[in-house]
C-alpha cells in the first residue's frame, strides 16, 4: 500500500503545481487548517507517514488540502424507507475525480488516484467503511455501524469557476475529512448538525454538498464560502451531482455535466420510488444516458483531466438492527467493476474483519480502471432501454 500513497502524494503536488500552488504553501495551509482538526485525525496522519515513510508534512497537505487541488466530484443519490422494495433507506455514491494536469506515462494510471476501501476501528468512536484514496484519513463515501451513511460533492459554483476566492489564506475545511468526522456521530441528525456548525465557522476549500443519511431522515448540506443551507429528506428520493438546488442561484450556468446528471437521477429514482432495490442502485451506478461521457452518471473521459468515475458504493441500512446494515463496494470503474466478481465486495457493519486485500492496498482499483465503457454492461441492464 506504501506504493500507492507514495503514487498518490506524487499526484497531488503535480496537481497543485499545475494549479499554480506551491508545496511550500500548502505545507504551510495545511499546518494552519490542523488546528481545526481532532487529535486522532492528525494521529493517524502521522502512522500513514512512518508506515509509508513519507514526510508527514507533505502528507498532512496531502490530507488537509486536498479539497482545495482536486476535490471529489461525484453524484449521489438517495432514497428513504418509503421509496425502496425493502422499507429500507439506500444510498449510493459514484465518486467521480480529475486527473493531474502533468501527469504522464502509462505507469500512472491515466493520471488519476488510486482509490481503497478504509475500514476503521477503534475504542473511540464508531466503525465504519467506506471508500477513500490511498494515504488519506478522509472519506469520500461510507457507512457506520450505527446506520449513517455519508458523501460529499463539490459544486461547481460561478465564484468556483472564476476562483474568485482565495481560500489558500483562510481555514478553510476539507470535505472528505467532514465527512467521516460526521460518521463518527450516532445519528444522521446529529452529524449534519455537526458539519452544518463546523462548515458556518468556516467555509470548506471548495463549494460543495455533504450528505448525511440514515434510517429515518437524511439531510443534505450546501455549503459554499459564505452561506450554508441545510434540506431535510424524511420520505421519497434526493439526489445530487456537482451543483447546488438550494442554493442553486450560485450554480455555473456553463456545466452542463451536473445538470445532465442530476435530471437523470431524478428521473431514474422517480422511474422506480417504491420499488427501488440494491440491485437498482448499481445499475444507476453503472448508468450511460447522455453518454458514455462526462455528462453520463457513469463518467468516461477522453482526456486525462475530466473529471471521470472511480469508484462507487451502494448501502442499505437496517432500521432495527443498524449493525446488519449492508454495503457494496466497486473500485474501478463502474460499468467494468460492478459485472465482474472480483470487481466488487459485499459486507455488513458486524462482519468487517474480513476484506480482500485488492481492495484494501489498491491493486483492484488498478484492475478495474478505465476510460474504455464497457457498452456490453449496458446492452445487459436493459434498464436504460426501458427507463428512456
Ligand atoms: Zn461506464
Amino acid at each position: 500500500m506504501a506504493q500507492a500513497i507514495e503514487f498518490n502524494l506524487q499526484n497531488f503536488w503535480r496537481a497543485s503545481a499545475a494549479l499554480g500552488l506551491s508545496k511550500t504553501s500548502l505545507i504551510e495551509t495545511a499546518q494552519k487548517a490542523a488546528h481545526d482538526y481532532p487529535d486522532c485525525i492528525l494521529e493517524e496522519i502521522r502512522a500513514i507517514s512512518r508506515g509509508a515513510n513519507l514526510d508527514v508534512r507533505e502528507l498532512l497537505a496531502f490530507n488537509l488540502c486536498q479539497g482545495l487541488v482536486a476535490p471529489d466530484e461525484c453524484t449521489v443519490l438517495f432514497a428513504m424507507a418509503d421509496a425502496t422494495s425493502a422499507g429500507k433507506t439506500l444510498f449510493l455514491k459514484n465518486s467521480d475525480k480529475i486527473g493531474a494536469g502533468s501527469m504522464v506515462g502509462p505507469q500512472f494510471y491515466q493520471h488519476k488516484e488510486i482509490n481503497v476501501v478504509l475500514s476503521v476501528r477503534d475504542r473511540q468512536s464508531p466503525a465504519f467503511i467506506g471508500v477513500s484514496s490511498a494515504g488519506s484519513t478522509g472519506l469520500k463515501m461510507g457507512v457506520n455501524e450505527f446506520g449513517v451513511a455519508a458523501g460529499t460533492n463539490i459544486a461547481r459554483t460561478v465564484e468556483l469557476g472564476k476562483r474568485a476566492v482565495d481560500t489558500t489564506q483562510m481555514r478553510a475545511l476539507d470535505r472528505v475529512q467532514l465527512a467521516r468526522e460526521g460518521l463518527a456521530k450516532e445519528t444522521a441528525l446529529e452529524a449534519a448538525l455537526l458539519i452544518a456548525a463546523r462548515v458556518t465557522e468556516n467555509p470548506t476549500a471548495t463549494p460543495g454538498n455533504l450528505e448525511f443519511v440514515d434510517a429515518r431522515t437524511g439531510f443534505i448540506i450546501e455549503g459554499s464560502y459564505d452561506r450554508v443551507a441545510v434540506q431535510t429528506v424524511k420520505n421519497g428520493i434526493a439526489s445530487r451531482s456537482n451543483s447546488f438546488q438550494v442554493l442553486r442561484e450560485l450554480n455555473n450556468p456553463g456545466d452542463v455535466s451536473s445538470y445532465c446528471r442530476y435530471v437523470r437521477t431524478q428521473e431514474l429514482l422517480e422511474s422506480v420510488r417504491g420499488r427501488l432495490t440494491p440491485e437498482l442502485m448499481k445499475q444507476f451506478s453503472q448508468d450511460h444516458a447522455n453518454g458514455p461521457g462526462p455528462n453520463s452518471i457513469c463518467r468516461h473521459g477522453s482526456h486525462y483531466e475530466e473529471e471521470t468515475s472511480q469508484s462507487a458504493m451502494v448501502v442499505e441500512i437496517d432500521p432495527e438492527k443498524p449493525k446488519k446494515t449492508r454495503f457494496w463496494i466497486a473500485l474501478g470503474k463502474p460499468c467494468h467493476a460492478w459485472v465482474n466478481s472480483e470487481g466488487w465486495v459485499e459486507g455488513s457493519m458486524d462482519k468487517l474483519d474480513w476484506l480482500p486485500e485488492g481492495f484494501l492496498n489498491g491493486d483492484t482499483w488498478k484492475r478495474f480502471w478505465t476510460e474504455e465503457p464497457n457498452l456490453k454492461a449496458d446492452s445487459d441492464l436493459g434498464l436504460a432501454a426501458e427507463a428512456s
